[in-house]
């Protein structure tokens, strides 16, 4: 029993915390970087060259605490496990977000089937409104099919660009 708990407390932390951290990066991107913390994620929704966006910024804040986590974990241990679920939920954002939608990754991957295909919709979708207000779709990892975000857009009044969508070539410019 001693040894099934010491396993199981320490994956029920780790993955806990991924699911923890999906919601809150949906709450706090709809919640706080489109609303009162729009001045660093603006630079995420406009097209430019530069290799660094000041948006950016919020990845660094989310490291920070993975690694306030891990040396307190030094202290109490279950918060080492809280910081390995933060800090696997930040690759799986980087994979996905930075890597997946916006390749910011040295090579190019459309994915034409399933989740990744989903995922990558579902954040193409997010950015098919210009500006912060009535965007849709603000998690990472969990997305909604396609076909409901073009209805929740519809109910946002918003017009959408279509080439977010059907891009197969080009680098998409995404705003
Ligand atoms: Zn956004
Ligand atoms: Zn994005």
């Amino acid at each position: 029993m001693e040894t099934v708990l010491s396993y199981l407390v320490p994956i029920l932390l780790i993955v806990g915390s991924v699911v923890f951290m999906e919601w809150f990066a949906t709450w706090s991107h709809k919640h706080i970087m489109h609303g009162w913390g729009w001045g660093w994620h603006k630079s995420h929704h406009e097209p430019h060259d530069d290799a660094l966006e000041k948006n950016d910024l919020y990845a660094l804040v989310f490291a920070g605490v993975a690694i306030l986590l891990f040396l307190a974990g030094e202290w109490w241990r279950p918060l080492t496990w809280i910081g390995l679920g933060v800090t696997i939920y930040g690759f799986l954002y980087f994979v996905l977000h930075d890597g997946l939608v916006h390749q910011r990754w040295p090579f190019k991957y459309i994915p034409r089937k399933g989740y990744l295909k989903r995922v990558y919709q579902a954040h193409r979708m997010h950015h098919a409104v210009k500006g912060k207000e009535g965007c849709v779709s603000f998690g990472f990892v969990y997305a909604q099919p396609v076909d409901k975000l073009v209805k929740q857009l519809q109910t946002n009044r918003k017009t959408i660009d279509e080439t977010v969508l059907d891009n197969e070539d080009e680098r998409p410019v995404l705003h």
